[in-house]
């Protein structure tokens, strides 16, 4: 029996590819998890965690994806390309998170591919307030069953069974299996569910490298917490889970400045630090975050000279031309 269903989309074992120049300059045995290529409409780490809600939603034979984000969400955007795929409609809910008014920031990237790929785009005003986004979403579920559709909600909320961690509870073994001898593997911490998940998968299988989950949206200190739930909610739902304890949590916030969705002098070094050295893009809003993380931390001396570290790159290029404003004005070029 299969319990959680999946609707296909997992891609063939990503590329881990080493990174040469970048290795030499920070004194460490540097590689990158390339999630970056999973999936269609640039790719990301939504393709693995949309696997199982997608499949969730095939099963109950639905046909109308409901899925909140940001305005540049990776989430929704991969939602309305998969759910393309299988035949669905989808209906994004942009929130005001970003206190941003960038005309590119608003229209361009993600936002023009939710159009190109055919999904409806309503807004919600509230970027803090991820249960008063679900709620809508959830009204707007029940317009569309009143209309004969059969709508399938994505929630946002802690408190929802975490489906998509479950992606990355599977892509712990994927990594495992194509080398397992990392010291130290960082990736982004938003959601928590590509973070917890990969925690949970690593740790269920003896993996002894630490995992250090970047911060893109909270703090250290509530994103802390924010994991705890999570993984106490993947082992709720799942008996192939161990417990995971709590010293096992590592939270980084090094380069959350200035907050979500804007990129602080960290973040731009980065990019420009794996633009220039390995010709791979990162983008402004996680990976950047999440690989500013490891010159910082081999600076500070909690990466050891010498150690094998991963970076999960979990896409995001997407979004990337939406900041060109930022970028361009960073990079000195406008
Ligand atoms: C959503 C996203 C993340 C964060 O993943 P969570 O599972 O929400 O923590 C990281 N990188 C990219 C590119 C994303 O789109």
């Amino acid at each position: 029996m299969v319990e959680f269903p999946q609707a296909g989309f997992v891609p063939n074992p990503t590329p881990i590819e080493r990174l040469d120049r970048l290795s030499d300059a920070l004194g460490v045995d540097l590689w990158v998890k390339r999630d970056d290529l999973a999936g269609p409409s640039f790719g990301g780490n939504k393709t693995r965690q949309l696997d199982f809600y997608l499949g969730a939603a095939l099963a109950q034979e639905c046909d109308t994806i409901l899925i909140t984000g940001a305005v540049q969400s990776n989430f929704v955007r991969t939602a309305a390309a998969l759910a393309a795929k299988l035949g669905m409609r989808t209906i994004v809910q942009l929130e005001a998170r970003v206190p941003v008014q960038d005309e590119l920031y608003q229209s361009s990237g993600n936002v023009l591919l939710n159009q190109l790929l055919g999904a409806e785009v309503i807004l919600y005003p509230e970027g803090e307030d991820e249960a008063g986004a679900d709620a809508a979403l959830r009204a707007r579920a029940e317009e569309e069953r009143a209309k004969g559709s059969r709508p399938y909600v994505i929630p946002l909320a802690l408190g929802n069974p975490p489906l998509g961690a479950l992606g990355y509870v599977d892509a712990a073994k994927e990594i495992i299996d194509q080398k397992s001898d990392f010291d130290f593997v960082a990736v982004a911490s938003g959601s928590g569910l590509t973070h917890a998940g990969l925690l949970s998968g690593f740790h269920a299988r003896g993996f002894a490298g630490r995992v250090v989950g970047s911060c893109v949206r909270r703090d250290a200190v509530q994103q802390r917490v924010r994991i705890r739930t999570v993984l106490d909610d993947i082992e709720a739902l799942t008996p192939a889970t161990k417990h995971v304890p709590s010293e096992l949590i590592s939270i980084w916030d090094g380069a959350l400045d200035p907050g979500y969705g804007q990129i602080g002098p960290a973040a731009f070094s980065a990019m420009t630090m794996m633009g220039q050295n390995e010709g791979l893009v990162l983008d402004p809003v996680y990976t950047a975050k999440v690989f500013a993380a490891i010159p910082a931390l081999v600076g500070s001396g909690e990466i050891a000279k010498g150690s094998r570290v991963l970076f999960v790159h979990t896409g995001g290029l997407a979004s990337f031309f939406a900041y060109q404003t930022d970028l361009k004005r960073m990079l000195g070029v406008d």
